[in-house]
């Protein structure tokens, strides 16, 4: 954007105040964009991280995670027009122009961050004692659950559902947590990976029933498939996210089967001047031969970075082909995860699943492209690398935990 029209009302204008919204307009004025910045969030809270939600804040070992106090955002220094309790509902790109309920807001460039919602059991939304796990009013409406220590159930085996479970167990609850498909985790990691995972469950006294699906979620109950009855002080329904974007119906903006504003490799969307970044988002990677829909933290900070970029040089800069990271706190284990892995690329253990650390790595071809580190940070950050620089690498030194990943070089 030119130093001109930076200067001319209205700028940019970002939709979600979440940590991709949040990040593009630190990222706007980290880089020197001098123009109007407005960011509009639905909800009323200080813009405010969520993987603390549960974590720390759920257990009551913090009271919340704003970004201004956490990461020292001061949207006043920045110049940021943060408005809060603001709900976009439509974009009228010929008017290039919001609708809100606030009324309409102008842009140049729009930016769209609006994130991912939770999906819901059918039949369960509005059933008193049923939770998702998305926003700090759920976190803040689970603590007492938690504190009561009922019996509480959890539908999904994923990363929420192990995270929420972990904390539940550590509050004194008594968790079943009820998986439909066969194994934790289904949608991340191979059979293989999964199962030694599956096993800290048991160890941390939470019972884990996989290849089961609920057939209705009742006050007090849910009840299986095949007829068992589990009590159910509260249930915590933690089955996945879709991209919040169906408040983009009719504005002629691109978006999958998955939901996701499909971006180009520069994170534009199918409508000049306007971006998507964050949970919302999927892009093209070079680097993996697929689109990609990121539901990580990691995504919502190094995406903005690209975003900005090409929004402060008008034209289309910088690329966004991340190694994508993220990080799990569950059982007392800190799992990461970077790159992106296929069910053909090899598979090599480092280190004994039933310990404390362990590692797994895949190979497409003589390069590393994911690395699984349980406890073994070193080797998340070292893997990073490798997966970055793409150089060839012995599978015999890789599958040896003693060998530093990054001396296993081919
Ligand atoms: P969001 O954080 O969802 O923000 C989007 C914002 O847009 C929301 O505040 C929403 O209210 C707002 N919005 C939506 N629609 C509109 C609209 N129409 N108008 C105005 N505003 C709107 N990732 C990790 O890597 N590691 C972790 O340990 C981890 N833990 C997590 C724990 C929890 C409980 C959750 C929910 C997520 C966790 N994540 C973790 C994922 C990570 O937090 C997300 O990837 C990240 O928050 C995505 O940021 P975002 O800004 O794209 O979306």
């Amino acid at each position: 954007m030119s130093e001109q029209t930076q200067q001319t009302k209205p700028g940019v204008v970002i939709v979600g105040a979440g940590m991709a919204g949040v990040q593009t307009a630190v990222a706007l004025r980290a880089q020197g964009f001098t123009g109007p910045v407005t960011l509009l969030g639905a909800e009323p809270h200080q813009p405010y991280d969520r993987p603390p939600l549960s974590k720390a804040v759920l257990l009551g070992k913090a009271e919340d995670s704003a970004f201004d106090v956490a990461f020292d955002v001061d949207f006043g220094e920045l110049r940021i027009d943060l408005r809060l309790g603001v709900e976009v509902t439509g974009v009228r790109a010929a008017e290039r122009e919001l609708d809100t309920g606030a009324g309409p807001v102008p842009y140049e460039v729009l930016v769209l961050a609006t994130g991912a919602e939770p999906l819901t059991l059918p039949g369960a939304a509005g059933v008193p004692g049923v939770h998702l796990l998305r926003t700090l009013d759920d976190a803040v409406r689970l603590r007492p659950v938690l504190a009561a220590a009922h019996d509480l159930v959890v539908v999904g085996a994923g990363w929420i559902g192990a995270e929420f479970a972990t904390a539940a167990r550590a509050a004194g609850c008594a968790v079943t947590v009820v998986e439909a498909a066969d194994r934790v985790l289904a949608g991340a990691l191979p059979a293989e990976v999964a199962a030694p995972m599956a096993r800290w469950y048991a160890e941390a006294g939470a019972t884990l029933i996989t290849g089961a699906r609920v057939a209705a979620v009742e006050e007090g109950a849910v009840r299986l498939g095949d007829g068992r009855e589990l009590p159910a002080g509260a249930v915590v329904v933690g089955i996945g996210a879709r991209p919040a974007t169906a408040w983009l119906d009719g504005s002629g903006i691109e978006r999958g089967p998955d939901g996701s504003l499909t971006a180009d490799a520069h994170l534009r969307t199918s409508l000049p001047g306007v971006y998507a970044v964050g949970d919302c988002a999927s892009f093209p990677s070079a680097r993996y031969g697929a689109r990609l829909l990121v539901h990580h933290w990691d995504n919502a900070l190094q995406g903005p970075r690209a975003v900005a970029a090409n929004i402060l040089a008008g034209a289309p800069v910088q690329a966004y082909d991340p190694v994508p990271y993220f990080w799990s706190e569950q059982f007392g284990r800190f799992v990461q995860y970077a790159g992106h892995h296929g069910a053909a690329d090899t598979l090599l253990w480092r280190g004994d699943p039933a310990g404390a650390a362990w590692s797994v790595c895949w190979l497409r071809g003589d390069a590393l492209v994911a690395v699984l580190a349980v406890g073994r940070p070193r080797d998340l950050a070292q893997g990073r690398r490798l997966i970055e620089s793409g150089v060839p690498v012995d599978p015999a030194r890789a599958a040896d935990p003693a060998v530093p990943l990054k001396s296993a070089t081919a």
